[in-house]
């Protein structure tokens, strides 16, 4: 170990920060977390509201060896911390035509639904499983936390992106092997749930069904804020620290070198590495304001495109809805449409496709006893899509959106509503400091993916690193618990070298 490095802070306690904090801190980096708000996760933030527990973001756990890694590291397991339930189906998929299809990981089971919907697909399903198992493994096994530091990394792989086709849509790609119009949704909607466009993010996103397929969805008992308790107990375990409610106003620097951090209220600390969680606008523009490269590096970021935003509603109900499934996406009348207005048009559109988000089917303790909870996320533009004014607009759209899963699909909800919570772009853009309200950050489109991407660590400023959904290789939780292996890798090699 370099002797002159041996401590660290990591600036935000999403799953990148705590994951990255773990790994720095099972490699004998004392590691310091300083997190703005009240309580750990980011995105996948808790609330507790008259009995119920509503995790706000994050609820669909895939490839759980991720995971499992972090405890590995230090020879612990993850299940001393936490139980994951496996969840099935994955999804319940539904349209308002009354088409259902139940996403299971069943292979007869999805060629029996398949040959039912459209008997010629089934051979197309299974040649678009085969695609998606090919990108896994270069995309995601290969590549998924690797950082791309220079341009000839990004060369090195350009013939396995042209053999994949890399430049070609999600959508386009999932139509060359299905016909049948809502199975192509079927398959095509998840790069939704990462913040791309499927219309417009590289094929290469879709390696999520295949990393699906492999790793199985799971929950965590309690809720996903149960594993962020699970993270952070393993953290402070290994001797780490976390500081709440502590929002960092400015990184130090002295000789295009982090030297520290200073608090919001003033105080300030020094560390050897700083590794930024937080949205790498807000990083660059006002945590680097001070500094040449946070200036130049803001004015390229903002040029990027940025994810979709989402409206979240999170409510509990009086009584309990056995007949739902875990997760459910409800598409609504219009696909394509739709998603081309919330990622290019200034304005809400009338109708909306949502996830339905109904955890006490699998886990009782979520709510008090014959009730149950849920949320139902609604992607919508950002603030830089659409000059919408949430605080007016917000109530207005929260209440039609319950009103059409009352009319659709739960009835008795408006009159079984015991409680309910609205998070909207501004709150994004306010709570999380997230660049324009995005709930993804930097867009997963193939000009921005890899190389393109910001960089685990900062081309000018060594000891500077980002980790989360704004680097490689991006936003859901594999994607940056990956980016925490890639930014690891680079700080403890940095420290030993
Ligand atoms: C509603 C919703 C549902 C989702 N569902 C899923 C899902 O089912 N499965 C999945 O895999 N992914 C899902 N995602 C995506 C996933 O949640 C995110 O990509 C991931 O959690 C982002 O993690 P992160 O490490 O980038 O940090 P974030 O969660 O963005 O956390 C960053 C942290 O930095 C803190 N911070 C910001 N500025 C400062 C500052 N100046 N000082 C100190 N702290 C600061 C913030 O308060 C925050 O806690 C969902 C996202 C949303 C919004």
């Amino acid at each position: 170990m370099n002797s002159q490095i041996k401590t660290a802070a990591v600036i935000g306690a999403g799953f990148g920060g705590l994951a990255l904090a773990i790994r720095l801190q099972s490699a004998r980096i004392q590691t310091t977390i300083f997190e703005k708000r009240d309580k750990p996760g980011g995105r996948a933030y808790v609330y507790t509201d008259d009995g119920f527990t509503f995790d706000a973001g994050p609820t669909v756990i895939t490839d759980p060896g991720c995971l499992e890694e972090l405890w590995a590291l230090s020879g612990r397991r993850l299940s001393d911390y936490v139980t994951l339930l496996p969840v099935t189906p994955f999804y319940q998929l539904c349209w308002e035509d009354g088409f259902r299809f139940d996403y299971a990981n069943d292979q007869t089971e999805i060629d029996r639904q398949i040959a039912l919907k459209s008997p010629d697909d089934v051979a197309g399903y299974r040649q678009f499983l085969a695609y998606s198992e090919d990108v896994y493994r270069e995309g995601y096994e290969k590549l998924g936390t690797v950082p791309f530091l220079n341009f000839w990394s990004m060369i090195k792989v350009a013939p396995q992106l042209m053999r994949l086709e890399s430049h070609r849509s999600v959508y386009s790609k999932v139509s060359q092997f299905i016909k049948d119009d809502q199975l192509r949704q079927a398959f095509s909607f998840h790069s939704l749930l990462v913040g791309g466009n499927p219309f417009r993010t590289s094929s290469i996103y879709a390696l999520i069904h295949a990393l699906e397929r492999k790793g199985g969805v799971w929950f965590a008992k309690g809720g996903t804020g149960a594993l962020i308790a699970g993270m952070v107990k393993l953290f402070e375990d290994l001797g780490g620290v976390v500081h709440l409610s502590t929002e960092i106003d400015r990184i130090e620097t002295r000789e295009n070198r982090t030297t520290g951090v200073i608090l919001k209220d003033g105080r300030s600390h020094a560390f050897d590495q700083i590794a930024s969680n937080a949205d790498v606008v807000h990083t660059y523009k006002h945590m680097l304001r001070d500094t040449a490269r946070g200036q130049s590096n803001a004015r390229a970021l903002e040029k990027k495109s940025f994810s979709m935003s989402l409206f979240v509603v999170y409510f509990g109900l009086k009584t309990t809805h056995p007949e739902l499934k875990h997760h459910m996406v409800l598409f609504g009348a219009r696909y394509r449409e739709l998603i081309t207005e919330i990622f290019g048009t200034d304005g809400l559109a009338e109708d909306f496709s949502l996830y339905l988000h109904a955890p006490s089917v699998t886990d009782d303790s979520l709510a008090p006893p014959g009730s149950s909870a849920y949320y139902v996320l609604s992607p919508v533009p950002h603030l830089g899509t659409a000059e919408i004014d949430w605080n007016v607009e917000g109530p207005k759209y929260r209440d039609r959106i319950l009103k059409y899963l009352n009319d659709h699909y739960i009835p008795g909800l408006l009159e079984d509503l015991v409680t309910v919570r609205h998070f909207t772009p501004f709150d994004f853009r306010e709570e999380l400091n997230a660049h324009l309200g995005s709930a993804f950050s930097v867009e997963p489109i193939l000009t921005q993916s890899a190389w393109f991407r910001p960089h685990n660590r900062d081309d000018q400023i060594p000891n500077l690193y980002i980790v989360g959904a704004g680097t490689h290789p991006g936003a859901g939780i594999p994607g940056v618990v990956g980016s925490a292996k890639a930014t690891a890798g680079l700080m403890i090699a940095d420290a030993r070298a």
